[in-house]
């Protein structure tokens, strides 16, 4: 492992345009269920009559917000901390050597652990406003409606007040793979983080990459290791702990 943190610290050193592509595996050591291991919410979740992949679609959401808050309040709104991982990419951003965070995330960890350049590709559970009028609702009454279990509603329009995240069988945001390609197409490093790459649109991503470096930090092997040219099977959280040692001094 010290020699592979050695040679992360080395790349990093010669790379001044660094991006970070990141999923689940950033967050689980922040406390926050992922989605397809082993103890993650798609095979742990048994208390509803549908899936949580159901439940997390566009239809199930405007069919039974009722079932569709209740998943969301039991999963999606804890209150979690930052972990190394994410305050590595605060500093690595602040010595001006990675240009963004590219995050598969909505919990938002990266900008409370101070990231600037955060390109949530599936949106953030953090932002709410009306599935009919649009108009943005303001966080805190949405959250305290829901804790209450109570459908949030548009105050001007009555309409349903919907997360701003990307359900199945809903598209990107506008602009946002635009703006994550644009980036891992000027990189020089990618460093791809807690995410097997198993799904879309993660793979498809990284094919952009002409830099470099990719380096994969994953708990498990993924189908990209060998395409990588350095992969460790360790915490990212400890990983980045252990790298930015070397590189502050
Ligand atoms: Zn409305």
């Amino acid at each position: 492992m010290q020699d592979k943190i050695k040679k992360f610290a080395d790349m990093i050193n010669e790379c001044s345009n660094i991006v970070f592509f990141g999923g689940a595996g950033v967050s689980t050591e922040s406390g926050i269920c992922d989605y397809r291991s082993k103890n993650g919410l798609y095979n742990t979740v048994k208390e509803y009559d549908v899936t949580p992949e159901t439940i997390l679609s566009h239809s199930f959401f405007f069919q039974s917000p009722d079932v569709f808050y209740d998943f969301y309040r039991k999963y999606f709104i804890v209150d979690a901390l930052p972990n190394n991982a994410h305050k590595a990419l605060v500093e690595l951003e602040a010595l001006n050597k990675l240009s963004a965070v590219i995050t598969q995330n909505i919990d938002g960890l990266h900008q409370k652990a101070g990231s600037k350049n955060v390109i949530e590709l599936h949106g953030t559970a953090g932002e709410y406003s009306c599935s009919k009028c649009k108009r943005k609702a303001t966080t805190s009454v949405v959250l305290d409606d829901i804790k209450s279990k109570k459908i949030p509603l548009c105050t001007a329009c009555g309409g349903i007040i919907k997360p701003k995240v990307v359900l199945y069988e809903e598209p990107l945001y506008n602009g946002v793979a635009e703006s994550a390609i644009s980036h891992i197409e000027n990189a020089d490093m990618l460093i791809v983080g807690g995410t097997s790459l198993a799904v879309y649109p993660a793979a498809s991503f990284i094919r952009y990459f002409r830099g470099k470096y990719i380096v994969i930090i994953n708990k498990t092997e993924t189908d990209y290791d060998s395409n990588a040219d350095l992969a460790i099977h360790e915490s990212i959280g400890k990983v980045f702990a252990e790298v930015m040692k070397i590189i502050k001094k």
